[in-house]
């Protein structure tokens, strides 16, 4: 199709627009900080706002010409804030780690402290001396970890924030099968006149789908999160909080400190996703947990290690595996790929740090299959596929074209508005001709 073009322009169209639909259309994608827009929010990702300037707050601009751009983030951030039970939501964070940087910011001081979740807990590493926090010269002080709850070790935690007087605690995680304690943190917190900042980054599509405890109605004071891991929308941060005192100086943060201009396309394509997330959200959500926890008892009966039996597996997205038996994770994590079903390497708890290039687990998530319409009976077939692969030691090559035609089933992305007409598919597929 690009044939006519010059070489180079040529291989990274055929990449990008041929090759990469392998990701979204023969591959069973399990990896859990990852979501499919709908249809009619990528249409309005692909406007020309892509292409504009709007620094600052809406309608109070450094730049002409941005009177539409405006409209559309007030009504992003006012969607995003009904959503969450009512916040003041600051959307122009171009990540979650960008939204993290403002907040962190602007609660302590460079030389300041900070306690945050375990490492086995889940943290992220913009929560660490090596990310963001570490940037900031700000302190991280890691609270301990009950490895029994697979959890921060409240009892203890609790003392920890009333001995160290931190500026702020930060729960939330990367990988993360069962809540933080959010109110007993937030508590201990306030009793010291310190904050507790919650990062949503992965759960945010639960939170509003009522499968996830809303943070902010359980005493946190400031909520940052992605836009796009359960929450599929398009790639980007939020902040949102109840506090007017706070979200004051955090949006003066954001703007300047972290970003100049905070890429325009994401807002509308945002606000279209919290309109389908305000009328599917929560049937949505119900699955995803639904799908998370029939993924986790077909792996445990096709004879894996799965993390967290005693607690019921798991009550998020996520689905872990310590896969040593089968070779380890990177080892794992090849094979599968090798058989179109992708998910990442991870380290487990009571792994050393070090062994983060061949750690003993896999993180698995089930929200992007769960979009294109996957239900419990389909989690259980993925299960056998990666049985074949990992114990069976079947031919990866095999199990791959068993895999992809499977996945043909399944192309039309559920809990969305329906966009007739609003794209045109090229003789391979490709979108060619977008709305502006
Ligand atoms: C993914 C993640 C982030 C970072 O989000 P980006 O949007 O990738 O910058 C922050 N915190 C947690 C807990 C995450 O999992």
């Amino acid at each position: 199709m690009f044939s006519r073009l010059p070489a180079e322009a040529r291989e990274v169209l055929e990449y990008t627009l041929t090759h990469n639909r392998w990701r979204r259309y023969e591959t069973i994608n399990l990896i859990a900080s990852e979501n499919v827009m709908s249809p009619l929010a990528e249409a309005a990702y692909m406007s020309d706002m892509m292409h504009r300037y709007a620094e600052g707050k809406p309608f109070k601009r450094y730049y002409q010409g941005t009177r539409y751009v405006d409209e559309v983030e007030v009504r992003a951030a006012r969607l995003m804030g009904e959503l969450l039970g009512g916040a003041l939501v600051d959307p122009r964070p171009i990540s979650g780690t960008t939204a993290n940087a403002s907040v962190f910011r602007v609660l302590a001081p460079c030389g300041g402290k900070a306690l945050i979740a375990p490492v086995q807990a889940g943290a992220h590493v913009s929560h660490t001396k090596f990310g963001t926090l570490g940037a900031l010269c700000i302190e991280h002080i890691e609270m301990p970890y009950d490895p029994e709850n697979m959890n921060v070790d409240v009892d203890k935690a609790v003392k920890m924030v009333e001995e160290v007087k931190p500026h702020f605690v930060v729960l939330g995680a990367s990988v993360y099968l069962f809540p933080h304690p959010v109110r007993e943190l937030a508590e201990a917190a306030h009793s010291v006149g310190a904050k507790l900042v919650y990062d949503a980054a992965h759960v945010l599509g639960l939170i509003v789908g009522k499968r996830w405890r809303n943070p902010l109605d359980h005493g946190a004071d400031v909520m940052t999160a992605s836009t796009h891991k359960t929450f599929p929308g398009p790639q980007g941060g939020i902040i949102a909080t109840r506090s007017e005192e706070l979200y004051k100086p955090i949006s003066r943060a954001v703007f300047p400190y972290f970003v100049s201009n905070h890429h325009l396309h994401r807002l509308p394509a945002l606000a279209v996703t919290a309109v389908e997330m305000k009328l599917y959200g929560e049937q949505y959500a119900d699955q995803v947990v639904r799908n998370a926890k029939a993924l986790a008892e077909a792996l445990a009966a096709e004879g894996f290690k799965v993390l967290g039996e005693h607690l019921g597996y798991t009550k998020s997205h996520q689905v872990v595996v310590d896969v040593r038996p089968q070779g380890g994770g990177a080892k794992a994590a090849k094979l599968l790929e090798d058989a179109n079903i992708i998910v990442n390497k991870n380290l487990l708890p009571y792994d050393p740090p070090d062994a983060i290039k061949d750690p003993s687990g896999l993180r698995i998530g089930v929200q992007e299959m769960t979009r294109f319409g996957m239900k419990e009976d389909e989690m259980r077939q993925i299960a056998v596929y990666i049985r074949r692969v990992l114990i069976d030691k079947e031919d990866p090559a095999k199990v791959k074209r068993e895999v992809t035609e499977f996945r043909k089933r399944y192309t039309r992305v559920h809990y969305a508005l329906d966009a007739p007409g609003v794209l045109e598919e090229g003789p391979d597929g490709v979108k060619l001709r977008l709305l502006y």
